[in-house]
């Protein structure tokens, strides 16, 4: 088992303060999900946990299995198991989907045991079809010209490839028609597992009547303030965030 620990996480971006002291524990097996009002914070710390440099940790600690998260660079975190589906992903030119995902598979591995490039190709076309996406996606350059849903789907593709410890995914579910949602769901389904831990960031309820959390944590004003099962974003679905503010006297 991995544990990925997040403990009073300040953050800043250009000295304004948006992350107040973030406490969060994701084990592998268990998939949380992070819902909140905009703007409160979400994706900072995504970004944050990623190692984005505008973000400026200036409080706190990020762990997995006691290793010092921060003290990492970016591709450093990628080895360590980390993996950030982006809310706007974005379009490299001129490196085809299909390199991108062999690179990042191999960055994970030691030299001399890359992956071959036959079971690459078998395994790659195996997601591909159990995610209903088209063969000459593999081809295509990344993210380029890619639809909103396409663009989605991929990230779900490099995720079943990449098979990272702790996926962060961010808004994984906005603008997907309901087709590509069951798609999405379907693919962070098949991840759940031993290896596998998942923070799901989402603005909506939706998503989470096809993926079922372990954990739900609601985010305001740059803090986790309330955590439950899945029945709290059911809650939140029916009633809005008004409740909390109050029971938690919350000011807008
Ligand atoms: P959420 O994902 O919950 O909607 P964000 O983390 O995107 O919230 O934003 C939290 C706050 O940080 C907002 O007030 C937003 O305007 C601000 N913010 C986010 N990213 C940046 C940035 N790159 N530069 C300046 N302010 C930012
Ligand atoms: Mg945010
Ligand atoms: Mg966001």
């Amino acid at each position: 088992m991995s544990t990925l620990v997040i403990k009073d996480l300040h953050v800043s971006i250009e000295d304004k303060e948006i992350l107040k002291g973030v406490n969060l524990t994701i084990n592998t097996n268990e998939i949380h999900a992070i819902m909140g009002p905009n703007g409160t914070g979400k994706s900072t710390l995504a970004s944050a946990i990623m190692g984005h440099p505008k973000y400026e940790v200036t409080q706190g600690t990020i762990e997995i299995d006691g290793e010092n998260v921060l003290e990492m660079e970016v591709d450093e975190r990628a080895k360590a198991g980390l993996f950030l589906a982006m809310q706007y992903p974005s379009e490299i030119s001129g490196v085809t989907n299909a390199d991108f995902i062999r690179s990042a598979i191999n960055a994970r591995r030691e030299e001399g045991d890359e992956i071959s490039l036959m079971k690459f190709i078998r395994e790659l076309d195996k997601t591909m079809d159990f995610l209903e996406m088209d063969q000459d996606m593999a081809q295509r350059y990344l993210n380029e010209g890619f639809s909103g849903g396409e663009k989605k789907r991929n990230e779900i593709l490099q995720l079943m490839m990449i098979k990272p410890t702790f996926a962060i995914l961010d808004e994984i579910d906005s603008g997907l028609d309901i087709d590509a949602l069951k798609v999405v769901a379907k693919g962070i389904n098949e991840m759940r597992g031993e290896g596998f831990g998942c923070l799901a960031i989402t603005h909506y309820q939706r998503l989470l009547n096809y993926i079922t959390p372990d954990q739900v944590h609601v985010m305001m004003q740059g803090r986790v303030v309330k955590s439950g099962g899945p029945e709290l974003a059911q809650r939140l679905e029916a009633e809005g965030y008004d409740w909390i503010k109050k029971e938690l006297g919350i000011e807008d």
